[in-house]
């Protein structure tokens, strides 16, 4: 019989305070279930906005982590997807209703009986689910993702979140040969957005507070690199754009932004800042301008994109640290000081404290 498994992680046990070592029970497989042995997990700066209960209602102690790589470890009676030994990721969602038109249609991060998320949410069965800053996690094989044998798994996991997040706005507005797209800061969403958007064959343009990364933007395959920092590139810049995909996590100037898009052009949202966005209503009228948002990506599309990765060679650009630096690590993300996703080697798990 399969019973609850004893799990190591690191955990913020109160807002704001440091990541220290928690210990937990996972639950027992249930027949569609999957163990995986987590080997990396991604720093998402989602995972720090939640720590700090910057969007409101987090749930402690908090185990974070939705950028998931690893092997499956054990299966359920009725598991079908996978076996013990495949190399597995698991991104933000673990579960939603199934039911509903959203999750039918494979939409499930806009499921409307609400998905369950990976940390600091509850369970169908009201436990607390904790995230990937951990050993080992268990989830339904329907939540499960195939990580290819081409794509390293400590580079592939902030695929899980960056990669999909930025990839599925991409795909829904058509970014390709002849649109103009521009990602709007280089962080771990943004420079997987600049490979994604320059394989999907668009003209690329990364709009980065200064220019200090330039040569890495024109490397992950940027056409063009510009400083927000510096007036002229709004000047310069002024219509240019099918699509904008913003990631930055802080507040911008919303108006002067849309005010790069051409005729018809959209402004999609994926960086989550706490405060409301101030748009004037003729930054829109003017040019029938669109102002989206747009949340990770389905199950499908989310396997789609890692099949889409292995096939065009992306994966991230990462700094591996062990889990014993993750508060430091916290904190070079809010300083714009990662290169360009914190990835957590799980082993590190078991060295003495
Ligand atoms: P990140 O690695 O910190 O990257 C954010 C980038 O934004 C930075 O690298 C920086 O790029 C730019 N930036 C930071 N502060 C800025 C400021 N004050 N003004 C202008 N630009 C600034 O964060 P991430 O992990 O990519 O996440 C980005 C945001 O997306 C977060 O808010 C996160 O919660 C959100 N997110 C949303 C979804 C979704 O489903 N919609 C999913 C995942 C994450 P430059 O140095 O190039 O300017
Ligand atoms: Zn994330």
């Amino acid at each position: 019989m399969k019973t609850a498994v004893q799990t190591k992680g690191y955990a913020a046990p109160s807002v704001n305070a440091p990541l220290v070592p928690f210990a937990f029970e996972r639950r027992e497989l249930r027949p569609h279930d999957v163990g995986i042995e987590i080997k990396f997990c991604g720093i998402c700066h989602s995972d720090i906005h939640q720590a700090r209960d910057e969007w409101g209602g987090s749930i402690f102690p908090m185990v974070p982590g939705h950028e998931i790589a690893g092997i499956v470890s054990d299966v359920g009676s009725q598991v079908t997807k996978y076996k013990v030994g495949d190399r597995v990721g698991v991104g933000c969602m673990v579960d939603s209703d199934r039911t509903c038109d959203a999750c039918r249609r494979g939409l499930e991060q806009y499921c409307s009986g609400g998905n369950v998320v990976t940390y600091n949410g509850l369970d169908k069965d009201g436990a607390p689910t904790y995230g990937g800053y951990s050993d080992r996690i268990v989830v339904d094989e329907n939540f499960v993702l195939r990580i290819p044998d081409s794509l390293p798994l400590d580079a592939a996991a902030p695929l899980l979140c960056a990669g999909i997040t930025t990839y599925s706005p991409l795909r829904h507005w058509n970014a390709g040969p002849g649109k103009k797209v521009a990602i709007v800061g280089m962080g771990g969403l943004g420079h997987v957005g600049v490979k994604l958007a320059h394989a999907l064959g668009a003209e690329v343009t990364v709009l980065s507070q200064t220019l200090s990364k330039q040569a890495d933007g024109k490397r992950f395959g940027a056409d063009h690199y510009y400083a927000t920092s510096d007036p002229q590139t709004f000047a310069k810049l002024a219509g240019t754009f099918d699509l904008i995909v913003n990631t930055v996590s802080a507040e911008l100037d919303w108006n002067a932004y849309l005010a790069l898009l051409k005729l018809d052009g959209a402004l999609v949202v994926v960086g989550a800042p706490s405060n409301p966005i101030p748009v004037a209503a003729f930054s829109l009228i003017a040019g029938r301008k669109t102002l989206a948002g747009s949340g990770i990506g389905g199950i499908k599309e989310t396997q789609e994109m890692l099949d889409f990765c292995a096939e065009h060679g992306i994966v991230c650009d990462i700094e591996t640290i062990p889990i014993q630096q993750v508060n430091e690590a916290y904190d070079r993300v809010l300083a714009s000081d990662v290169r360009y996703r914190f990835v957590i080697d799980m082993e590190s798990l078991s060295a003495p404290a």
